[in-house]
C-alpha cells in the first residue's frame, strides 16, 4: 500500500499593532519562503491576503503588540487554538519602538500625533509574553530572514530552534569593525544578545539592543562606563530596558 504523506503542519503569519516590517523582512526571501511551504501549509498570512481564521494552527507567528481591543482579542485566541506561538521581531517580543512612551507622559504623546482625534486606544505596550505564553521568540527589528529560514527549518525537523548566546560583540570583533564604545559611543553591543552580525556596528551605529539581552550580560559594568541616563536612553529604544531591570533584579536575588 503506498504510504499515507504526511500532513503538513499549518502555519499562521500575523501581525497586531506595528510597522509589518518583519513580515516584509519575510517576503524578501522570494523563492526561499515558497521553497519553505513545501513543508509548511500557510493557514493565514494577512499581509498577503486575509483568509478566513482557522479553528487550529501547529505554529502561530505573531508580529506587533496590541493596542486596540482587537488585538488583545486576536492575540488570546490564537494562543488557544495554536500548538506553538512564537514572536516574531522585537516588537513582539520586546514591545518595540512604540514602548518608549511608556517612559513617557503618553497621554501628552497621544494629542501630539493624534492633534484632533479623540478616543484611541492608548494603553502602555507590553511585549506578547507579557500577556499569553510565548513558546520561542525570534528577536530583532526588523527580524534576520536568514535566522528566521533556519528556526523554520529545524521546527521542520521537530527540533526546537535556539538562539546563540553570545554579545554582539563577538560578531562585531571576529569581522574587524571598529569599536564605537571606545569612540565614546554608547553602544550596548556587550550586553546584547548576537545572531545579527553586528549589522549596526558594521554601518558605523551603535547598537541598541533590539535582540534582547542575556542573563551572563555585564550589565552594571556597562552602565557605569556609559553612565545611567544615556544607558536607559539607548535600552528604551526597541524595549529591551525592561528585560534589561529584569535580568537584573534577578542577579539581585542570587
Ligand atoms: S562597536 Fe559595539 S558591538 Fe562592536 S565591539 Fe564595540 S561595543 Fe561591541
Ligand atoms: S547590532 Fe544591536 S541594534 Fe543592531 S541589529 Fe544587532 S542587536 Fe539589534
Amino acid at each position: 500500500m503506498p504510504k499515507k504523506p504526511r500532513k503538513k503542519p499549518v502555519i499562521c503569519l500575523t501581525s497586531l499593532t506595528d510597522c509589518e516590517g518583519c513580515l516584509f523582512a519575510i517576503l524578501d526571501l522570494g523563492q526561499r519562503f515558497f521553497d519553505l511551504l513545501k513543508y509548511f501549509e500557510l493557514g493565514n498570512f494577512d499581509l498577503i491576503e486575509e483568509l478566513p481564521e482557522r479553528p487550529h494552527y501547529d505554529i502561530a507567528i505573531v508580529e506587533g503588540t496590541p493596542i486596540t481591543k482587537e488585538n488583545f482579542k486576536h492575540l488570546k485566541e490564537l494562543r488557544k487554538k495554536s500548538d506553538l506561538l512564537i514572536s516574531l521581531g522585537a516588537y513582539a517580543h520586546l514591545g518595540g519602538i512604540q514602548q518608549i512612551k511608556n517612559w513617557q507622559n503618553k497621554d501628552k504623546r497621544i494629542y501630539q500625533v493624534y492633534k484632533k482625534i479623540r478616543g484611541i486606544n492608548n494603553p502602555d505596550i507590553k511585549p506578547i509574553g507579557k500577556i499569553v505564553k510565548v513558546d520561542f521568540d525570534i528577536p530583532q527589528c526588523p527580524l534576520n530572514n536568514e535566522e528566521f529560514l533556519r528556526i523554520m527549518y529545524q521546527l521542520k525537523e521537530g527540533r526546537m530552534p535556539r538562539i546563540v548566546r553570545r554579545p554582539v560583540c563577538y560578531e562585531c570583533q571576529i569581522r574587524g569593525y571598529e569599536c564605537l564604545l571606545q569612540k565614546d559611543q554608547p553602544c550596548l553591543g556587550p550586553i546584547s544578545i548576537g545572531g545579527c552580525e553586528a549589522i549596526c556596528p558594521g554601518n558605523s551605529m551603535y547598537c541598541e539592543a533590539c535582540r534582547g539581552t542575556f542573563p551572563e550580560a555585564d550589565i552594571k559594568g556597562l552602565k557605569k562606563l556609559i553612565g545611567k541616563k544615556e544607558f536607559d536612553r539607548v535600552a528604551q529604544t526597541y524595549g529591551a530596558l525592561d528585560e534589561i531591570e529584569e535580568v537584573e533584579k534577578a542577579l539581585k536575588k542570587k
